[in-house]
This record gives C-alpha cells, sequence and structure tokens, in this order.
C-alpha cells in the first residue's frame, strides 16, 4: 500500500524557507528515555566538574599541560615525545563513534555530546525555571515590555552568564590545573593574560551558544550529522516514525485515519524544531524526545507505544533486519587493525627516553695512541614519579668507559645530558665496534624500566 503523507508547505524546522531563524522553544517531556538522558547528563556533568579534583598517582588524573609539555591521563603519564600515541587515542575515539553510529545511530548526539550534555542538562533547565514553561516563554516573548519579561530575562541571562564562566573555568584548569587556577583568579589577569584570554573568549563562546545559537550549532556547524548518511544504512537505529501504522493521520474518533491523531507533540517537544514524521533528517539528533511524547500520547489514547520509536529503517517498514553488514565487518576490520597498532605502540613505549649523542665536530680524539669517543647520554625520565638511573658498561670488547655519574636520580618528566668517556687502544681499532651502555631505572625489573643504548666507537682507519 501506499501511503500519502500530506502536502507540508513550510516544514517544521529552526530555519525558515526565506533562511530566517525560526527559534526552538521545546515543550517539557517525561518518560523514560529523558530520565535516561538526564541521568546520563548529570553523570557526565559531575565528571566533567570533578576530574580537576581527583588526583591518581600524585597528579591530576586528567591534566594537559601543555606548557611544560607534560600529559596526565588517569595514571599515565605522556612528554611532548610521547605525544604520537595521541593518535591513536583520537583515532581510537573516532572509530568507536563510527562503530558506534553504523550500529545505534546518534546515540552520541542525543545522550553524550557536551553540547547536548550541557545544553539540555543545564541551560534549558535554568529557563523553564525562570520563563515557564514552553507556552508561557513563548506567549512572554511575543508580548511587549513588562516588568515581568524584563526581570526574567535578566536573571536567565546573569545565570548563563555565571555558568559559562565558571565552565570555561574548569575547561582551563583542565590545562593549567587546579591550584594554579586558584592562584590565578586570586591575583591580576595581567600576570596570567593567555589564560585569562582563553577564560573571556571561552565564556563568551559559551554564553552566545547556550543563550542563542544552540540547535543551530548541530544543524550548521557540527560535521557529525552531516557524515552521518555516510556512515549508516537501512539497519542502523534511527528513531523514526510508523507510517504504515499512523497514517492517515487524524481524530482518533475515525475509525478510517491511522494511530497518529496528528496532536504535534512529537514536533512541541523536538529540540531543533522538527517534524519527526517527514522522515529520517539530518537534523535529527536522536534525542529521543519525540519517542516520549508520542508514548505518552499513544497511552492516553489506549493505542500501544512505539508509534515513534528507535528502530532500523527496515524495522519501520516492516522488511527483515540485518545484523550482519558490509559495512560492519569492514568497520569490524578497520577496529581490529586499530587494535593491534594500539597494543603494539603502548607496548613498545619506554619508562624513560635515553640516546647518545656525539658531540658536534669530534667524532674522536687520537691522545698517547688511545682513541676517544665523547659522547653525551640524554637522558628523560617519563613516569610521574622521581626515578633513580642506574647507568652501566655494556660492551665487552675491551672498550674502556668513563662515566663521572653512574647514578642520577631525575624528577618526573625531567631530563638531563650526561658525559660519557669510551677509550680504546688504537691498534684494537677493528671496523664495526660499537659502545654499549646498559640504562636501568632502580628498583624496577621490568622490561620498560630497562634498556641498552650503543654507538659506532669511531677512530683512525686502519
Ligand atoms: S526528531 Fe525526535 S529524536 Fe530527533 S531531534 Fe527531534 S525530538 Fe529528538
Ligand atoms: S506525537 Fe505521535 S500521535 Fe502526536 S503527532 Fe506525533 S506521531 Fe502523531
Amino acid at each position: 500500500m501506499t501511503i500519502k503523507l500530506p502536502v507540508v508547505e513550510e516544514p517544521a524546522s529552526s530555519l525558515r524557507s526565506d533562511g530566517s531563524r525560526n527559534y526552538v522553544h521545546p515543550a517539557d517531556v517525561k518518560g523514560r528515555f529523558t530520565r535516561l538522558r538526564y541521568t546520563i547528563f548529570t553523570v557526565l556533568i559531575a565528571i566533567y566538574v570533578l576530574l580537576p579534583f581527583i588526583k591518581i598517582g600524585g597528579h591530576p588524573a586528567v591534566f594537559l599541560d601543555i606548557v611544560n609539555r607534560r600529559f596526565y591521563l588517569f595514571g599515565a603519564v605522556f612528554n611532548a615525545q610521547d605525544f604520537w600515541l595521541v593518535f591513536f587515542l583520537l583515532s581510537g575515539v573516532g572509530l568507536a563513534l563510527l562503530i558506534v553510529t553504523a550500529v545505534k545511530g546518534r546515540l552520541w548526539c542525543g545522550y553524550a555530546c557536551p553540547h547536548t550534555v550541557f545544553l539540555e542538562g543545564v541551560f534549558r533547565r535554568i529557563e523553564r525555571l525562570i520563563e515557564g514553561p514552553r507556552a508561557q516563554r513563548m506567549r512572554r516573548n511575543a508580548a511587549g515590555l513588562s516588568f515581568d519579561k524584563v526581570w526574567r530575562k535578566l536573571l536567565k541571562h546573569a545565570v548563563y552568564i555565571v555558568l559559562a564562566l565558571l565552565l570555561s573555568h574548569v575547561f582551563v584548569s583542565y590545562f593549567v590545573s587546579l591550584p594554579s587556577l586558584l592562584e590565578m583568579v586570586q591575583s591580576s589577569p595581567a600576570e596570567h593574560p593567555t589564560a585569562f584570554t582563553w577564560v573571556v573568549v571561552m565564556s563568551a563562546i559559551l554564553y552566545f551558544n547556550f543563550s542563542w545559537f544552540r540547535e543551530q550549532l548541530c544543524l550548521i556547524i557540527c560535521p557529525y550529522g552531516r557524515l552521518q548518511s555516510a556512515m549508516t544504512d537501512r539497519d542502523t537505529m534511527v528513531i523514526g516514525y510508523d507510517f504504515n501504522r499512523g497514517e492517515p493521520r487524524g481524530k482518533a474518533s475515525d475509525p478510517s485515519n491511522g494511530d497518529c491523531v496528528d496532536c504535534k507533540r512529537c514536533v512541541v517537544v523536538c529540540p531543533t524544531g522538527i517534524d519527526i514524521r517527514n522522515g529520517l533528517q539530518m537534523e535529527c539528533i536522536g534525542c529521543a524526545a519525540c519517542v516520549d511524547a508520542c508514548d505518552e500520547i499513544m497511552t492516553k489514547v489506549g493505542r500501544p507505544e512505539g508509534l515513534v520509536r528507535y528502530d532500523s529503517l527496515n524495522g519501520l517498514e516492516g522488511k527483515p533486519k540485518h545484523f550482519g553488514r558490509p559495512r560492519l565487518f569492514f568497520y569490524g576490520g578497520i577496529a581490529a587493525l586499530w587494535l593491534l597498532g594500539a597494543t603494539l605502540a603502548f607496548s613498545q613505549s619506554s619508562a624513560f627516553e635515553a640516546n647518545v649523542l656525539r658531540l658536534e665536530g669530534a667524532p674522536f680524539m687520537v691522545v698517547d695512541g688511545k682513541v676517544r669517543n665523547s659522547l653525551r647520554v640524554h637522558l628523560v625520565n617519563k613516569t610521574g614519579d622521581e626515578q633513580t638511573f642506574i647507568i652501566e658498561p655494556e660492551s665487552e670488547s675491551g672498550i674502556e668507559y668513563i662515566i663521572p655519574q653512574k647514578r642520577i636520580e631525575l624528577e618526573s618528566l625531567g631530563s638531563t645530558y650526561l658525559p660519557i668517556l669510551a677509550i680504546l687502544p688504537e691498534d684494537q681499532m677493528s671496523p664495526g665496534l660499537e659502545l654499549k651502555l646498559s640504562i636501568s631505572m632502580e628498583g624496577r625489573d621490568d622490561r620498560k624500566a630497562s634498556r641498552v643504548v650503543g654507538a659506532p666507537f669511531v677512530g683512525p682507519s686502519r
């Protein structure tokens, strides 16, 4: 059966056909998905705000110290040389998002994207608290200036500004650490202009975004929604309207109508202002507000829930669903390769960096019939704690070593250069000679805590 949808002259949207903004005032909604979302929002906001306070191994759980090029992530410590490992972290997040999107659609947008989390979990709630429900807000906005309108708007925007400042301070604390941030807020901005500028610019952006720009960020700026059609297929879980069951829409009292009573609750609760009955749209952020709204209506009119529901396009059309699709095998293959690469990369990374450097312009000297190679060992402690390093000669080729400092203490992520002199009688010179040093961390016997470094021993050719 072919279902004819009503002709819609101006489809529901946050943008009118002439390009002007149709400001969205989503109505309040209750239901299981809304409850789940608010629970997740609360947990994520708590994590964001509390992480700078949490310490692991004596360091902040997340501290991206860009100025000193030290990065602390949940107990692991990275310096600038390790930054290539970030590739695996970022690509892992991207890959996980790709796979989740292919299977579960835009769960990220509706439940975990920071924009949604703070807009729905904080800013809209404050708006509702101060300005009332949708109908009241719209009535007041359309009316002229009044004391009631002015004080509510002023209070709302004042709270928004304070919140934007708080959130940007928390953000900056991830880069300067909480104690430094507390010191900064008690001193003049002139003493820390960079951090101050970041806070001001970020607060302005947050305030602009959450007070006015809102869903336009998802629709105009965020590339993820636009890529959605490339990542999903007819078996991906989306939020959709069951055309077969719902159409023709109309009064519940008319038995020739489908289940949709055309109440438009699904439209008025939508934070991006669209009508899910027009089919899957790029503007749908998968928030499930329309699912809860329609379920409530269906319960009221005594019909089964799920007219608007989580399902695949195939499922909504009553066609067979498939889980094992070529796309998922392909993504799974990429994920397996990523896992292999990440495992290798992280297992190869060592607890310290050690490189033998030759003095520029003087590869060797011959003194009293002995060849001398002057070198330096560059040592970097890549752990989060102070460590003691032991340096010992390793070579059995008759090379004599003079190591002025065989035991050295280095602070976390500290580095030093150690001079080394390697000496060999000239008559013992032979091709392919190599000097070797064993470097180990005192008190540790794991594979990452010791290594042998070396360099060719050079002298006059014989
Ligand atoms: S159509 Fe439904 S799921 Fe999509 S954004 Fe609107 S309310 Fe949320
Ligand atoms: S909430 Fe349900 S019944 Fe009401 S218009 Fe939307 S789909 Fe139709």
